[in-house]
C-alpha cells in the first residue's frame, strides 16, 4: 500500500478529503478532541448549539444526498424567514424590497434615491462595495442599512471591501420590486436562499456522519511546524510525521506562520484579513418570541449583529417551551475585542430584552460565550495580492495550482469537468485553507475534486 495521505484538520474539508480519497489511505491530524471544526455541534442542558447558525442551501444534488443519507433522510426542509431589526422596527428581509416597513420620512428618501441611482448608468465597474451598494440601492438605503451592517458583520466600512464576493449573496432588486415593496408585502419573497435543510436531530454536525464514519483521526494533534523542505509535520505533543502527500485544511495564515516559509511570504499571510466571532448563547424560560429563522440587527449602538433561535432550526434543538437564542458579535484586527466576553454577553442580554427577543432579564436561565478566531474571510483590497504571494511560494514547494485560486468562490460543475490527475503533493482544502467564501457544500465538493485529481474511493 502507498504511504497514507496526511490531512491536517478534521473539519468538513478534511473529513471530505479523507472520505473521497479513501479513509484507509489517509490519516487526519486534529488539534481538538472532537470532529467537525466549524460544524461541531454541542448539546448543553437539552439545548443543541451549532457554532453559529448553519443551514444547508446547497444546489449540488450530490451534497444533498450525502447529507440526507447521513441523517437517514431525517431532515427538515422549510423556506427561510429572515428579519431585520432597525431602531425598534421589524422589517422583513430583504429590506430593499420591503420598504413599506421602513418608517417615514426614511422610506421616501430611500425610494427617491433608489430611482435616482437606477437613472444614472455608469459605464465603469464599481470601485468597491460602497460604490456597488450606492448603485444598487441609492445612497440613503445603502448608507442606512447595508453599509451599517457591513461595519458590524465584516467589521470594515464598505469602501474597504471589493465586490468579487458579492455574487447572488446580496439581493439586487428590480425597480418593480422596490416600488411595490414600498406599498406593502410582495407576493413572493426575494431572499437569495429560498429553501433550506437542517437535520431533524443532532444539529448540523449530523450531516457529517457519513463522511466521518471510519476516518482515521488522530485527536489532540496540534500542528506546530510544517517543513515543506523536509516533508515533515511536527505536533505540539512531540509527534513528528513524514508525508508524501499533504492536504492542509488549516487556516492559511496559521499554516504559513508555522512553516519554513520565508519572511515575505509570512508577511503576506499575516496580511490576510479575517473576522473573529464571539458567539453568545442565551437560554430563556419562554417559547420563541419571534417568527424569523434569523434576524439581522442594523443598529450600530448594539453589539448584536445576527440572531437565531436554535429551536427555529429544529424543534428538537431545545426543551419544549424554552428558547435558545444565539447571537453573533464580530471582531477583527480592525475592530479588536476590547472588553471581557462576559461583559459583551451581558450587553447582548440587555439588547435581547430591549428588542423583545427575551421577555425580560428574569426569563434568562443561562448565558454562555464562545470565541471563534476564524469566522469570515474578509474580501478587502489587499486579499488578492497577499494570497498570490502565498500561493506562488507554495507552488514552489509542490502545491497543485488551481485556475480559480484567487476567486472567492468555485463553480464545482465546471471544475469537476476539467479536473485531471496531478503529480503535485501539497493541496489546500476548505474555507480557511483556500481563503475563500466557501460554504459547507464547497468543503465537501473539494474532497470530490481531490479524488478525481489523485484517484480515490469516492
Ligand atoms: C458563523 C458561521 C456561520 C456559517 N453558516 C453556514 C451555513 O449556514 N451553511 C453553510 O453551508 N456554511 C456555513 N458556514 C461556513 C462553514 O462553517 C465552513 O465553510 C466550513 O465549516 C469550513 O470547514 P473547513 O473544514 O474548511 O474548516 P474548519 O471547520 O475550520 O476545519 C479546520 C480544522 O482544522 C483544525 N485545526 C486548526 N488549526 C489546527 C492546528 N494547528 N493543528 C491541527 N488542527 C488544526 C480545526 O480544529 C478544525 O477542526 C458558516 C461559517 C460561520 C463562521
Amino acid at each position: 500500500m502507498s504511504e497514507p495521505t496526511v490531512i491536517l484538520g478534521a473539519g468538513l474539508a478534511g473529513l471530505s478529503a479523507s472520505y473521497h480519497l479513501g479513509h484507509d489511505r489517509c490519516v487526519v491530524f486534529e488539534k481538538n478532541h472532537y470532529l467537525g471544526g466549524h460544524i461541531h455541534t454541542e448539546v448543553v442542558d437539552g439545548f443543541t448549539w451549532d457554532e453559529g447558525p448553519h443551514l444547508s442551501f446547497t444546489k449540488y444534488d450530490y451534497v444533498k444526498e450525502l447529507f440526507a443519507d447521513s441523517v437517514e433522510q431525517e431532515y427538515l426542509e422549510y423556506p427561510v424567514a429572515t428579519g431585520n431589526y432597525f431602531q425598534g422596527h421589524w422589517i422583513p428581509h430583504p429590506a430593499q424590497s420591503n420598504l413599506y416597513a421602513v418608517p417615514e420620512p426614511l422610506r421616501s428618501a430611500c425610494l427617491r434615491d433608489f430611482h435616482a441611482s437606477r437613472g444614472a448608468a455608469p459605464d465603469a465597474a464599481p470601485d468597491d462595495y460602497r460604490d456597488w451598494l450606492h448603485r444598487a440601492f441609492g445612497a440613503t438605503f445603502a448608507d442606512t442599512f447595508p453599509a451599517a451592517y457591513t461595519r458590524k458583520y465584516w467589521t470594515l466600512p464598505p469602501e474597504r471591501l471589493t465586490t468579487d464576493w458579492v455574487g447572488e449573496r446580496v439581493y439586487y432588486p428590480s425597480v418593480e420590486d422596490v416600488a411595490e415593496g414600498a406599498k406593502g408585502p410582495l407576493p413572493e419573497q426575494t431572499h437569495y436562499i429560498k429553501k433550506i435543510r437542517y437535520p431533524k436531530r443532532g444539529g448540523y454536525m449530523a450531516y457529517a456522519r457519513k463522511i466521518a464514519a471510519g476516518a482515521n483521526v488522530q485527536f489532540h494533534h496540534e500542528v506546530t511546524h510544517v517543513s515543506f523542505r523536509d516533508r515533515t509535520v511536527l505536533f505540539t505533543n512531540g509527534t513528528k510525521v513524514s508525508f508524501e502527500r499533504l492536504v492542509s485544511t488549516l487556516p492559511l495564515p496559521t499554516l504559513i506562520e508555522r512553516s519554513d516559509a520565508p519572511m515575505p511570504v509570512r508577511e503576506a499571510a499575516a496580511a490576510l484579513n479575517c473576522s473573529s466571532l464571539l458567539i453568545v448563547n442565551v437560554t430563556a424560560d419562554h417559547p420563541t418570541a419571534r417568527p424569523e429563522n434569523w434576524i439581522y440587527v442594523y443598529d450600530e449602538d448594539k453589539h448584536t449583529t445576527r440572531i437565531n433561535c436554535t429551536e427555529m432550526l429544529s424543534p428538537e434543538n431545545a426543551p419544549t417551551g424554552k428558547t435558545g437564542i444565539q447571537v453573533e458579535v464580530y471582531y477583527s484586527k480592525d475592530r479588536p475585542l476590547a472588553e471581557a466576553p462576559r461583559d459583551v454577553a451581558a450587553k447582548v442580554c440587555d439588547e435581547l430584552v430591549e428588542m423583545g427577543v427575551v421577555h425580560g432579564h428574569e426569563s434568562i436561565e443561562s448565558v454562555d460565550a464562545k470565541w471563534v478566531p476564524f469566522a469570515n474571510v474578509i474580501f478587502d483590497h489587499d486579499r488578492r495580492a497577499a494570497l498570490r504571494t502565498v500561493l506562488d511560494w507554495l507552488e514552489t514547494q509542490g502545491m497543485a495550482p488551481d485556475d480559480d485560486d484567487l476567486a472567492p468562490t468555485t463553480d464545482w460543475d465546471a471544475k469537476l469537468a476539467s479536473a485531471s490527475a496531478t503529480g503535485q503533493h501539497i493541496v489546500l482544502a476548505g474555507r480557511y485553507a483556500q481563503w475563500k467564501y466557501y460554504w459547507t457544500d464547497d468543503c465537501v465538493m473539494r474532497g470530490v475534486e481531490l479524488a478525481k485529481r489523485f484517484g480515490g474511493d469516492g
